[in-house]
């Protein structure tokens, strides 16, 4: 059976000529990039090269990379050290929204049991945030904003670019998790007026336990891990030169075909909307226009979103789901509940995320696959039951 892999906002596949870089880094240049002798210095120069394809392709300059073990890493220290920086000029209030990644919210949840004080913009039905909200939550207290570039559940984009002119203008700092959007879709942190950046290389066909934090220049930003004068002081660790080397290969990879991808991927998202919404009782979460290029999230109603995946997963489909049970919760995603769905609604929702590898032929299978099992799910579940006999009211 074929596999299809489309959960690409959980992990992408590492793309062969990244592994073809690594490879050769590991096993011809090995050396440790603090180290003075040749193989040394050619990992120094390795990391240099990384950081400046890496600013290339986001317009920052490479003194303002810093390199992380990942999205959670940069996020934590993008938010520790914006927050201690604020609550040093006397400002403890921090402005973001609903429906961030957790590596974001439960970071924010420990600065709230340190006293600061946090405001949640909400993200209506579209899910996105609204500048106005901002405008009236920023006070003078306000140490930093951090807003989500893409929502990585339903792929909403957020209007970066005027929430940084009105930051800026307001001379706060505004940090953003793009881990989303790096490498999927056009992003400028000048243009875009970005003091903080967070990227992952395993969302973009870069290795895992790899990535950045863009910090603009003349922003304070402070060590996490302690230890040696790695990444000018600002995190210590001997470099992962040949993960770096993989992230930088990859980005450049992805924002070299980024016109062509982006062409694909949303033929292959519209076909699959347009497909599955012909289901009774659907709908799609999240704005149609104003999200990825590689991103479907729909909710059926009546059924459970884990049974659904398990049975596409017995077919070789490997998908996500919004809920939240694989982690010992039984509360759906905190994301479709921020959009307004119902707990019921929520529960039955399905997440597919294309990568530039995946074919019409796998959306014909995937439509046929998820349409037979909703339709089987459906006669088992009790909640479709009360629906069809009108006990309980159709919500989509
Ligand atoms: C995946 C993801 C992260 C975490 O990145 P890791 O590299 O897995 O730590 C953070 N934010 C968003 C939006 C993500 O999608």
């Amino acid at each position: 059976m074929k596999t299809i892999y489309v959960d690409n906002a959980g992990t992408t596949a590492v793309s062969k000529s990244v592994i073809d870089a690594m490879l050769t880094i590991m096993t011809e240049n090995f050396g440790n990039a603090s180290s003075l002798h040749f193989l040394g210095q050619q990992a120094k120069e390795i990391l240099n090269s990384a950081r400046e394809k890496i600013a290339k392709c986001i317009g920052a300059n490479a003194d303002e990379i810093i390199f992380t073990s990942g999205g959670s890493e940069s996020d934590n220290m993008a938010l520790i050290s914006l927050a201690y920086d604020g609550k040093k000029k006397g400002k403890t209030h921090i402005v973001s929204s609903v429906f961030e990644h957790h590596a974001i919210l439960h970071t924010l949840q420990k600065l709230e049991r340190e006293g600061f004080e946090v405001t949640y913009l909400p993200v209506y039905k579209n899910g996105i945030v609204k500048l106005d909200d901002l405008k009236k939550a920023v006070k003078d207290t306000t140490a930093f904003v951090t807003i989500m570039f893409a929502n990585n559940e339903i792929g909403t984009i957020q209007p970066i670019a005027e929430i940084g002119a009105y930051l800026r203008d307001k001379n706060i700092p505004f940090h953003t998790d793009a881990v989303q959007a790096v490498g999927h879709i056009k992003l400028d942190v000048k243009a875009q007026n970005i003091d903080m950046l967070s990227m992952s290389a395993h969302k973009f066909h870069g290795p895992k336990g790899v990535g950045a934090v863009y910090v603009r220049r003349g922003v304070r930003i402070n060590s996490l891990i302690l230890g040696g004068a790695q990444e000018r002081n600002l995190r210590a660790g001997t470099e992962n030169v040949a993960g770096i080397y993989g992230m930088a290969i990859a980005l450049e990879e992805a924002t070299n075909n980024l016109t062509k991808n982006t062409k694909h991927l949303k033929a292959l998202r519209d076909k699959t909307i347009k497909e599955l919404s012909k289901i009774e009782h659907s709908c799609l979460n999240g704005d149609a226009d104003k999200r990825l290029p590689n991103n479907v999230n729909m909710c059926f109603e009546g059924i459970e979103g884990e049974a659904l995946l398990l049975l596409l997963s017995d077919e070789g489909i490997c998908a996500s789901s919004g809920s939240a049970c694989t982690s010992g919760s039984l509360d759906p995603s905190h994301v479709l509940l921020a959009i307004g769905l119902p707990h019921d609604v929520a529960h039955g929702s399905l997440r597919l995320t294309f990568s530039e590898d995946n074919t019409m032929e796998d959306v014909d299978k995937i439509v046929s696959v998820v349409r037979k099992t909703v339709e089987y799910l459906r006669t088992i579940s009790p909640v479709w039951d009360k629906l069809k006999k009108g006990e309980i009211k159709h919500v989509i």
